[in-house]
């Protein structure tokens, strides 16, 4: 199928692209293309004014910067899988964006793009809710930041207004000192996950649990911190029981069904992944502390 009509616009900077999102009615911004090009051919979105923002170079950036990690919304998933950078300071993010689709797809995708399509099994959604990421919005009133948990309203809808673009987000540093962990089941490598888990874990002197991190995603519409069990793990011991009653509590989690998957295969998902994630945590939260 092919889209319905609409308008192109090519702004060369950031100003160009607010001031074209706030005077143009039904309009929608092109980021990658590789979410919104399949769904403007499909109909189910029909923007009358296409604002793309591949020529907006301000968008695209990776910075290190007193204790905080920037990400522009216009940088290519690929950059940030060859960033030495990301490598360094959050590699979790590296482990997630090995599920995302294929080379093809992450060349054109943004960061940006995925946080804002809002898939409910997309990776960095999920690695966005785990490390509680700052969201910085921009329109031409200004701009604000919205935290992570804020930041998904319901299926596939953000908290942007319609003015609104996604500049970039922070996240803080001190994941730096954490064993982190990405897991997840699909169909196939490079689908979007049924349900994902994501995890970070840091070690006290003794070696037990000092903080615990985790996110599910393909749960809900959103991805899901389950406060109750990470409050639980901390100061447990790092052993397998510790995990599987973890893991235990993540099976309760309520889950969506569809067509394809129950809730209670999700839920089954959940118990599985979580445990796998709190191990394979550990396991780099140990090396860190051995050094
Ligand atoms: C074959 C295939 C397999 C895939 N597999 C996966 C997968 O396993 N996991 C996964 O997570 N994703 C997967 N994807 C989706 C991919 O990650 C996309 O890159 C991502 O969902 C959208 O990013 P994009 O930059 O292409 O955004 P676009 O498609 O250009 O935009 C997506 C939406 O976000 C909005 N948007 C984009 N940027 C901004 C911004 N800065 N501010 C406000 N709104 C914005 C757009 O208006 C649009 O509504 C797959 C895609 C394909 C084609």
């Amino acid at each position: 199928m092919k889209p319905a009509p609409f308008i192109y616009h090519d702004p060369q900077n950031l100003s160009e692209a607010v001031n074209l999102l706030a005077t143009n009615e039904n309009a929608r911004v092109l980021a990658g293309g590789q979410s919104l090009m399949p769904m403007m051919n499909f109909r189910y979105v029909m923007p009358d004014h296409l604002i793309d923002l591949n020529k907006v170079s301000e968008l695209s950036y990776i910075r290190v910067e007193g204790g905080t990690l920037k990400i522009g919304a216009m940088t290519r998933q690929r950059d940030i899988e060859f960033s030495s950078e990301i490598g360094k300071h959050c590699p979790l993010l590296h482990a997630a964006l090995a599920h995302v689709g294929h080379r093809q797809t992450r060349n054109r995708g943004t960061l940006g793009g995925s946080l804002c399509h809002q898939d409910p099994s997309a990776e960095l959604v999920n690695a966005a809710a785990l490390l509680g990421a700052t969201m910085h919005a921009v329109s031409r009133r200004g701009t604000r930041d919205i935290p992570f948990a804020d930041f998904a309203l319901a299926y596939m809808t953000t908290a942007l207004e319609s003015d609104e673009l996604l500049s970039g987000i922070t996240l803080t540093l001190s994941i730096k000192s954490m064993g982190y962990a990405f897991v997840e089941f699909a169909r196939r490598h490079g689908d979007f996950a049924i349900v994902a888990c994501s995890a970070l874990l840091s070690l006290d002197a003794q070696g037990s649990i000092a903080d615990a991190s985790i996110a599910l995603s393909g749960l809900n519409h959103a991805p899901t911190r389950p406060a109750a069990i990470e409050q639980a793990l901390r100061g447990q011991p790092l052993e397998a029981a510790t995990f599987k009653a973890a893991a235990a509590e993540a099976e309760k989690l309520d889950a969506g069904a569809d067509a394809y998957v129950t809730s209670a295969y999700r839920q089954h998902l959940a118990r599985v992944l979580t445990y796998r994630a709190l191990e394979q945590a550990a396991a780099r939260a140990k090396e860190i502390q051995h050094g």
